[in-house]
């Protein structure tokens, strides 16, 4: 690259800028947040080389950003002490999209997603041009043997770099405002945006003379010292959320371990959270310098949908982002934060029913997997467990489950389905109705991984409601036979011959009440669900068949059978209250056969004698 040539951008940020001078118009004054966290990106890129390197350009320099505005020349100039640029890097981080928080934002553009830019990314350093159609960088590397070199673009299609000269380690930018920008250069106005968006960036902000950020983190000041809306503030300005979060933990403490943390809990779950396998989404400090931005060392993966910042000093000295992995204060950092995130939403259970409500809905899901990944926080985790039960609609604990239990009842009982008006429908769920007995309603993919690590609750075992070995206590009313001998006969022939190997065996019921038939376990079937959502398996697993013989669809099929055991609506019947039960029980589907299997029992429906 010779000196002062042009250099032509790739195409993607031809598109870029125009996207955003267009799209983030009215949010123009984010130009100024993305600037002051590349220069505090910068600054802290800087000190966290010098934990372990002395080999620094202007190692005692001050950590800084100073804003000048010159009216006349409508202009803003930002200034940092940070770690600069070499002329290869001005090239390489202003010239491409790189990996910055701008691709991101691109590939949602192109998604077709244009709603609410500004609150999901960072935009990153190409919304300079959203209020100046001239842009210089002069910038000096803390690299010993870099030269000063200064880039410059008037927002087309090339930008320039030529040498230059800087006296001190840092970057310089100078923004040219547009004609319809020049409100920004203006002390008061940058001021107030500062207060809005960057009023937590962790390094001094000098306009004039004045700091005008708040420059001691929020996470060091004592708990009792902060207002709930510098927490919204925080948190808003931490994440771009537009949302106040749901819960705040903030925890100050010097001993036993100094840990100062600042973590959220979100008022929704990002989309994808649930399966996305992220790192965590908490900032690790340790001695102001950022350590790492998404520390997945500092809470288990199944609280990764908390949001914050963590800090200590009693991290090593040369701490560096491979040390954390195996340091031994983190996983007690980890210990303490994971106690106390719990702690705290035990306490919102007690103290705020509805939130505590609205944050299972969006993050009880995280809890029942903590239960399956992580046996040591069982215990902690548990109380906090809620359930739908065939006994109203609110959500209940086990503990109180088990209070309203009947009093020969020794254990829990529970049904699985897919949704919670299939569960409510379970055909397994006619025998506990028939004797008041109350059953949990399991909807949650993770609730069989789950269930398999709660077993037993207060010396009381859980037991699926599908297990054909469930002695129900209490009375039921006695069941009236009300088929004949041949027609039962029929009946079962009918059902082995139809659904031959896909059932192990067929009996008429004693507990059905409602339902024409129910499909029971061979084995353990929470296992088989597990297996079966993990292999992705679809095939129909085997059952034991129980029908119903006083239910009139059942009499119906006795007696066409009786009359032919070859009869074809019977057959269909048959299939179609297997498929029924199936589909209740979350299991193996066929859609298309179903499909023209209903359409010839509605071709026999129809064609039956006009009444
Ligand atoms: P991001 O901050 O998400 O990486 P940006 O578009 O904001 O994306 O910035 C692109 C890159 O330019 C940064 O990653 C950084 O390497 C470099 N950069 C921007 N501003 C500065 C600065 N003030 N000092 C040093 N490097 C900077
Ligand atoms: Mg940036």
């Amino acid at each position: 690259m010779s000196h002062d040539n042009a250099v032509p951008f790739r195409a993607e940020m031809r598109q870029l800028l125009h996207i955003l001078t267009h799209s983030l118009y009215s949010d123009r004054e984010i130009f100024l947040r993305e600037l002051l966290s590349n220069a505090a990106d910068a600054i802290n890129r800087v000190r966290f080389v010098q934990l372990t390197s002395a080999d620094v350009r202007d190692p005692d320099l001050e950590p800084g950003i100073s804003i000048r505005v010159d009216a006349d020349a409508n202009t803003i100039t930002i200034s940092d002490t940070g770690s600069g640029m070499t002329r290869d890097e001005l090239a390489e981080n202003l010239g491409t999209i790189a990996k910055s928080g701008t691709k991101a934002m691109l590939e949602t553009l192109e998604a077709g997603q244009r709603g609410d830019l500004v609150g999901q990314f960072g935009v990153g350093f190409y919304s300079a041009f959203v209020v100046a159609d001239r842009v210089t960088v002069v910038s000096q590397s803390y690299l010993l043997d870099a030269e000063a070199a200064e880039w410059e673009c008037d927002g087309n299609d090339t930008f320039v770099i030529r040498p230059a000269t800087r006296d001190t380690r840092g970057t310089t930018i100078t923004l040219h405002l547009k004609d319809d920008a020049k409100e920004f250069a203006n002390d008061w106005k940058l001021k107030q945006i500062i207060q809005k968006h960057s009023r937590y960036v962790p390094v001094p902000i000098t306009i004039g003379d004045d700091v005008v950020n708040d420059t001691q983190a929020l996470w060091r000041v004592a708990p009792r010292n902060v207002e709930d809306g510098q927490y919204t503030d925080f948190y808003q300005q931490l994440t771009y959320e537009m949302d106040a979060p749901l819960a705040t933990v903030h925890i100050s403490t010097d001993a036993p371990i100094d840990l100062h943390a600042l973590l959220f809990i979100p008022a929704k779950r990002e989309r994808g959270m649930i399966e996305r396998r992220i790192e965590g989404n908490v900032a690790l400090y340790s001695r102001r310098v950022l350590i790492q931005a998404e520390t997945k060392e500092a809470l288990p993966t199944w609280l990764r949908f908390m949001e914050g910042v963590v800090d200590s000093e009693d991290l090593p000295l040369n701490v560096s982002r491979e040390m954390v992995q195996g340091s031994a204060t983190m996983v007690r950092i980890k210990k303490t934060l994971t106690s106390r995130v719990i702690k705290e939403i035990n306490d919102l259970a007690q103290s705020d029913a509805n939130t505590f409500a609205s944050f299972w809905n969006e993050f009880g899901i995280f809890f029942k997997e903590g239960i399956a990944v992580d046996p040591s926080a069982k215990d902690e985790i548990l109380p906090l467990l809620r359930f739908h039960t065939t006994v109203g609609t609110d959500l209940s604990t086990l503990d109180e489950y088990i209070a309203r239990m009947k009093p020969d009842q020794t254990e829990i009982y529970y049904v699985h389905a897919n949704d919670l008006a299939s569960a409510q429908q379970s055909p397994h769920l006619d025998a506990v109705h028939a004797r008041g007995i109350e059953a949990l309603l399991l909807t949650d993919m993770v609730d069989p991984f789950m269930i398999q690590h709660v077993r037993e609750v207060q010396g009381k075992k859980l037991r699926n409601l599908d297990d054909s070995d469930v002695v129900l206590p209490g009375e039921d009313s006695a069941q009236t036979s009300v088929l004949s001998d041949e027609q039962l006969l029929a009946v079962v022939e009918g059902f082995k011959r139809i659904l031959g190997t896909r059932i192990e065996s067929v009996q008429a019921s004693s507990v059905l009440r409602n339902h024409p038939l129910r499909l029971m376990a061979t084995a353990n079937s929470d296992m088989e669900r597990m297996r079966r959502m993990i292999d992705r398996d679809t095939s129909a697993p085997t059952r034991k068949l129980e029908f119903n013989q006083a239910n009139p669809i059942i009499a119906g099929v006795a007696n066409r059978l009786v009359h032919n055991p070859e009869d074809s609506v019977a057959a269909a019947v048959i299939e179609q209250l297997y498929a029924s039960a199936q589909l209740l029980d979350g299991s193996a589907l066929e859609p298309a056969a179903m499909v023209k299997r209903i359409e010839t029992l509605m071709q026999a429906a129809v064609s039956a004698p006009l009444e």
